[in-house]
């Protein structure tokens, strides 16, 4: 595996690679790699002849009160684990590169429709910052595919769409969510809890997603009650619940009755992090 820092290296690596003919695949990460990522990985295997992993943790994505300065940074482990996986090239950015004049002061780009619920709604400038530094990772490694998770569904949608109304020449996959035996979807932030948090409390997200699917599937169509009920089994157990929304997997707006592929997404916090998890089927 190669490893490079700066935006040239990165692209005179895949050019080199490219004028050999190879399909290049891109997996853009914020690093401290998990099973799920390795999903995104394999799954960018499966589509190209070679893979490039870019980690970066994105200042222009996080808030005020985020936890951009705590978030874990393990860029040894992750190097390691991209190399057992076959992975040809890690791109590790710099903010003085990404953002040479400051991340306020950057252009920035933003799919305003999709933003304003689920997360845009408790994370203002969140999918911008995501929307801007992917436009910008695609410009510089130029990849044909690029892999992302279901887990951030919302996110998966938003750069679905930005890809198809800018016409970017680069085609998109998902990967399913990568889950613990537990049920919790894996995640970076899932090191802020405390055992007893992890192993007891969060399933619990995951459990109020299968019930009301299970509900919806035999009949159920008062959203409304389904998700009051999520919320009150979330607080029971201990969480602070952001928000729990049955909504259309097209447009992300609330779901009405006659809506046949629906998603429920889900996010709260608990202990020191915040969680998401979503569900998607089609009735
Ligand atoms: P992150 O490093 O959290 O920015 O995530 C990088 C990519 O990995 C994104 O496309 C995420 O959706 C994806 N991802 C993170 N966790 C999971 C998971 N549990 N299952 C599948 N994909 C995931």
């Amino acid at each position: 595996m190669k490893t490079v820092h700066t935006i040239s290296e990165v692209q005179a690596a895949v050019a080199a690679l490219k004028a050999e003919g190879k399909r290049v695949g891109f997996v853009p990460t914020m690093g401290n790699l998990h099973g799920g990522h390795l999903t995104l990985v394999e799954k960018a295997k499966e589509a190209c002849d070679v893979v490039v992993v870019s980690i970066y943790v994105n200042p222009l994505q996080f808030g005020p009160n985020e936890d951009y300065d705590s978030y874990p940074r393990t860029m040894e482990q992750d190097s390691q684990l991209l190399m057992d996986h076959g992975v040809d090239i890690l791109f590790a950015c710099q903010t003085t590169e990404i953002y040479p004049e400051g991340s306020e002061n950057h252009t920035h780009v933003s799919v305003d429709i999709l933003d304003g619920m689920h997360c845009g709604k408790s994370r203002p400038g969140f999918f911008t910052g995501i929307a801007t530094v992917v436009t910008k990772l695609f410009n510089i490694v130029r990849p044909d595919v690029a892999v992302f998770g279901e887990k951030d569904f919302q996110q998966l949608t938003i750069i679905r769409k930005m890809v198809r109304d800018m016409c970017m020449p680069v085609e998109i996959i998902g990967a399913a969510i990568a889950r613990e035996a537990t049920g919790l979807a894996k995640s970076s932030r899932n090191g802020y809890l405390t055992q007893e948090e992890r192993e007891v409390i969060a399933p619990t997200l995951h459990q109020c997603l299968q019930d009301a699917r299970k509900a919806i599937i035999a009949g159920e169509r008062d959203y409304d009650l389904l998700r009051r009920n999520a919320f009150a089994k979330l607080a029971e157990a201990g969480f602070k619940p952001d928000y729990f929304n049955i909504s259309s997997t097209l447009t992300l707006l609330p779901a009405g009755a006659e809506d046949q592929s629906l998603v429920i997404l889900a996010a709260g916090y608990l202990g020191k992090a915040r969680l998401i998890d979503n569900l998607a089927f089609d009735l």
